[in-house]
């Protein structure tokens, strides 16, 4: 069962959730400490508690750990649960990958869900200036807001490529049959590859406005790279 499926169960399906109001309500205390990875869930004696690193001080990074922590509890049981580094499902050691992948997917639809999502986005090309404002509105990282909503683009011609540093580490498309990464791995796996081959790209800055035709290119944090493409078949 994921978030969706527990949502309707429940009777909220696309409500956009506050995961800290859910474990206030839960009785399960949100603490900060200094911990190698990013987050448990610890349920023992009748307490019930959430552990995010200090590590952590993106606050979009902290919500999606706490929502984490919550889909473990609410999909898997009160038990104890300890979460390395939850952008790498297979560095994980203690939970199965199975239900890494669950607690994540329950923790991007309790955050962002589809349902909701869809009804705000353009018509037209998906941007970066739609994407921050979504992003915003759902209070989530440009990243996850990115991903998601390249998914479900109506236009389905737009890609989102995520560089970290100068390799290429996932990508996002609306397109199934573009699901293989090593469609694009083998010609772009290098940040400079892809510019050689799409010529002049617009750094966006938040506030900007975007140009439909334009390759954009955003860095939300540290050395990650967002590149999104306004039409899939230019880099095929
Ligand atoms: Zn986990």
């Amino acid at each position: 069962m994921d978030w969706a499926e527990f949502a309707r169960q429940q009777g909220f399906e696309g409500v956009i959730a506050d995961p800290y109001k859910i474990c206030y309500e839960l009785g399960i205390d949100v603490v900060y400490r200094d911990t190698d990875n990013d987050g448990y869930l610890i349920c023992s004696n009748g307490c019930k508690i959430i552990i995010i690193s200090n590590r952590i001080s993106n606050k979009h990074r902290r919500r999606f750990i706490v929502s984490h922590e919550l889909g473990h509890f609410l999909l898997h049981g009160e038990s104890m649960y300890c979460c390395k580094n939850l952008y790498d499902t297979n560095s994980d050691r203690l939970n199965s990958i199975n239900q890494e992948q669950q607690a994540n997917a329950f923790a991007s639809e309790l955050l962002l869900p589809k349902i909701k999502l869809k009804e705000y986005l353009p018509d037209g090309l998906i941007k970066f200036s739609n994407i921050s404002r979504l992003a915003d509105a759902f209070n989530v990282s440009m990243t996850m807001c990115a991903r998601k909503a390249i998914q479900l683009s109506k236009m389905g011609s737009e890609i989102l490529l995520v560089y970290n540093g100068d390799r290429l580490s996932w990508y996002s498309t609306s397109n199934p049959e573009l699901s293989d990464i090593n469609i694009f791995k083998s010609k772009y796996q290098r940040l400079s590859n892809l510019y050689c081959h799409i010529g002049s790209v617009i750094k966006w800055k938040s506030g900007m406005t975007s140009q439909d035709m334009d390759v954009e290119e955003f860095i939300p944090y540290d050395n990650q790279k967002l590149i999104l493409i306004p039409n899939v078949k230019n880099i095929l």
